[in-house]
């Protein structure tokens, strides 16, 4: 088992900082410290070719970075890109930590293997890091940047999907708790986006696919079922989807400096009271795999097999939604 690179990596992480809850990658963990970095684009296989509009692409409601992509001469079915993004990243952005597992490393690790499965059938896939670091595009502070870090590296996530034109968006997390039988595994999703039908069946496939593969694998793991996000947190009586899967977002100056953050590294000009965030514009879901503060499921996230295993289940749940929604 330690002779794998990426587990290896797990087994050296440093738990110093103890456990910490993964809330989703929502901006609620400790002030993150993302290093300024300029990671390679991905060495992809061919450049995406959108030959049709899919029907379940909504017009995105914010402006996309992304570039319109020109229909390809030649006929035939469009290369599907899948954006993959492992939580967390960087020097304090570690996600949960506990039982020789360290999410952000997990997560990556996990991306990695899953990426290859994907290839294997033909799909693109680009992720939204692929070192221990703040994500491709992330422009902000590089030092305990609090609150204004976080949203920005949340959103540098969503931008870098629009501009490399996914068909879906997956973040891969792992999930902490101060109780340390909480366990099992979740995927959430946000019904409310115009592409939510499309949502709601990527976690549904991905929920069942990783499950029946862990259980083939020897591991029961608790079904915590699928997550709305609609109310994933509640600020000021107003619920709050999950950032990354949620529509776009009106942050107010007075939010902004309330929760400790930066208007000017946050975009606001002068005056001005309030932004609003960029939206992904496909459908999405964020699947929290075990509790890393469980032991049986801690032991599952060191296994290469039980690892292998989860890989293998989010693969499958990709293949099978493209075949559902006939992109396939
Ligand atoms: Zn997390």
């Amino acid at each position: 088992v330690s002779a794998h690179r990426g587990l290896a990596l797990l087994a050296a992480g440093v738990l110093a900082a103890g456990l910490v809850a993964c809330h989703g990658g929502a901006e609620v963990a400790p002030a993150a410290l993302p290093v300024l970095t300029s990671l390679e684009a991905t060495p992809t296989t061919t450049a995406p070719t959108h030959v049709e509009p899919t029907p379940a692409r909504a017009s995105p409601t914010a402006p996309a970075p992304s570039p319109t992509p020109e229909p390809s001469l030649a006929p035939g079915p469009k290369q599907l890109t899948v954006v993959l993004d492992p939580g967390h990243g960087g020097p304090t952005a570690v996600g949960a930590a506990a039982h020789g597992v360290v999410e952000k490393d997990s997560n990556l690790e996990m991306a990695l293997r899953l990426e290859k499965l994907l290839v294997e059938q033909g799909i693109r896939v680009v992720m939204t890091r692929r070192s221990d670091s703040a994500p491709v595009g992330y422009e902000g502070p590089t030092a305990e940047g609090g609150f204004s870090a976080q949203r920005l590296d949340l959103q540098a996530r969503i931008d870098f999907a629009n501009a490399e034109g996914g068909d879906i968006f997956l973040s891969i997390h792992s999930n902490g708790s101060t109780s340390p039988t909480t366990r099992g595994l979740e995927t959430w999703y946000d019904p409310n986006r115009p592409f939510g039908d499309r949502n709601l069946l990527l976690a549904r496939l991905l929920q069942t696919h990783v499950l029946r593969e862990l259980r083939a694998y020897g591991y029961n793991a608790l079904d915590r079922g699928l997550q709305d996000d609609t109310c994933f947190r509640v600020f000021n009586g107003v619920c709050r989807p999950l950032f990354v899967l949620g529509p776009p977002r009106e942050t107010t100056v007075e939010e902004v400096l309330r929760r400790g953050g930066d208007p000017l590294a946050l975009g606001f000009a002068p005056g001005q009271s309030a932004i609003t965030s960029r939206a992904t514009n496909m459908p999405g879901a964020l699947i929290e795999l075990l509790f890393v503060s469980n032991e049986q499921d801690a032991a599952v996230l060191r296994s290469e097999t039980g690892r292998q295993a989860m890989a293998r289940g989010l693969a499958a749940a990709i293949v099978e939604y493209f075949e559902q929604t006939g992109q396939r």
